[in-house]
């Protein structure tokens, strides 16, 4: 790397890229200097071995990015009334990338309006793709957080509720309701996510669910320093990136799935047989087409039993199979559901007038989506919505529409990473 300058040397302005596969925006200006790339590195200087940071593609799975141009939208300028002081605002449920892109988002043209983001957990900011492989890249749990929830609620100038659950939507007063009392809200949206299935006989007490960072964090605390043997039940995205991760970090996995392969929802021979094959050298034992009769502590360890009698016995055991969205707040609010909150692509506006939602838990046509790429996207389409009618637009579409793309999934799995449509 040879680049090194911080002002363009030409008229061409710093760029900004994304990554079609996690999200991450390579910005020209700030560089990557934990990735060799000091600040003023143009994409085009970049090696083309270079990986993504998050999630490990290649520089051709990068686009041009740029920044929704707000001021472009056909609104008024914002009206920074006393009013609008006293209006209860937007209360955002969830404090995930959704949430906190979101805020972000809103906050460059709604300077004044009150957001409330309400979470269960802490609020803190971090990359979920590198929860994949923070083992394998010796990054400590701890160093996971990129900013912690307070910090980066005085930087957006919102107020946070953390450790706080919304418990029921009362959508006549318009109001939220939470462990902390009731909040009213002018727009509600809804960002928390999906959670772990577990069907039968996953007991939650008995496995990890590594769905947020906070679980990983425990997760990695009950494994302690000692190398153990875990047992990952579903071998889709998820329990095969933690099988990867785990073994290279020095424990001993035991991935379990009822399909003949890893990865069974793409071909085998594009992603299951190439992946066992590549670890042949890791301490990863793959037991397929087996169902899970039984889940049962067995003093410090769990015992696993399948429906033909094969037994693992495992110091710890995480579920790995699939995401479903709770429905319990979008049913008080009486929303329409199909396979999650049904959203208009065109805001994200759920069947309530008042009531929006984005990320994991939203379905669009029907056809939900667990990535991170789209979550940028549905951030800028919904703020653009939310903008509007904060500026009292008579509208009933946003100017920057979301649009379905096919996703390209990256299989952070190091010992053969590989990029799936
Ligand atoms: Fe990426």
């Amino acid at each position: 790397m040879n680049t090194t300058r911080q002002v363009p040397s030409d008229d061409t302005a710093w760029q900004l890229y994304i990554c079609h596969a996690c999200g991450y925006i390579y910005n020209e200006q700030a560089g990557d200097p934990d990735c060799g790339l000091p600040a003023g590195t143009r994409f085009a200087d970049i090696p083309d071995d270079w990986a993504c940071p998050l999630c490990g593609v290649t520089k051709s799975d990068f686009e041009l990015y740029a920044p929704p141009d707000m001021s472009a939208l056909k609104c008024a300028s914002v009206c920074r009334t006393a009013a609008t002081r006293s209006t209860p605002g937007i209360v955002i449920v969830g404090a995930g990338k959704a949430g906190w892109e979101l805020v972000q988002n809103l906050r460059a043209q709604l300077p004044q309006t009150p957001i409330t983001l309400v979470t269960a957990c802490s609020g803190d900011v971090y990359d979920k793709p590198l929860l994949s492989v923070a083992m394998s890249r010796h990054i400590q749990p701890e160093s996971l957080v990129k900013e912690s929830g307070t910090e980066a609620a005085a930087r957006w100038q919102v107020r946070l509720l953390a450790h706080t659950r919304a418990l029921r939507i009362c959508t006549e007063s318009q109001t939220l309701r939470t462990t902390r009392g009731p909040l009213r809200y002018t727009e509600l949206v809804l960002a928390h996510g999906a959670e772990a299935a577990l069907p039968d006989p996953l007991k939650p007490d008995l496995c990890w669910r590594i769905n947020h960072l906070q679980a990983y964090q425990r997760f990695q605390a009950a494994l302690g320093s000692a190398t153990r043997h875990v047992a990952i039940v579903g071998a889709g995205l998820i329990g095969s990136e933690l099988a990867n991760d785990l073994a290279l970090g020095g424990h001993r996995v035991t991935l379990i799935d009822t399909q003949e392969r890893p990865l069974a929802r793409w071909p085998a021979d594009q992603a299951g047989a190439p992946l066992l094959a590549a670890w042949s050298g890791l301490p990863i034992q793959f037991i397929g087409t087996v169902q899970l009769q039984s889940l049962e502590r067995r003093g410090h360890q769990f015992q696993l039993t399948t429906l033909d009698g094969q037994v693992v016995l495992a110091d710890q055991v995480v579920a790995a199979t699939g995401l479903i969205t709770p429905s319990r707040l979008a049913h008080s609010a009486g929303l329409a559901w199909c396979n999650g909150i049904a959203v208009n692509a065109q805001t994200l506006q759920t069947s309530d007038p008042h009531i929006y939602a984005l990320g994991d838990c939203i379905s669009v046509n029907g056809q939900s989506s667990r990535f991170i790429e789209p979550i940028l996207r549905q951030a800028q389409t919904l703020a653009a919505a939310l903008i509007c009618k904060h500026q009292q637009q008579a509208t009933d579409h946003s100017a920057l529409p979301y649009v379905v793309r096919e996703a390209l999934v990256r299989v952070k799995t190091t010992s053969l990473p590989l990029s799936l449509h």
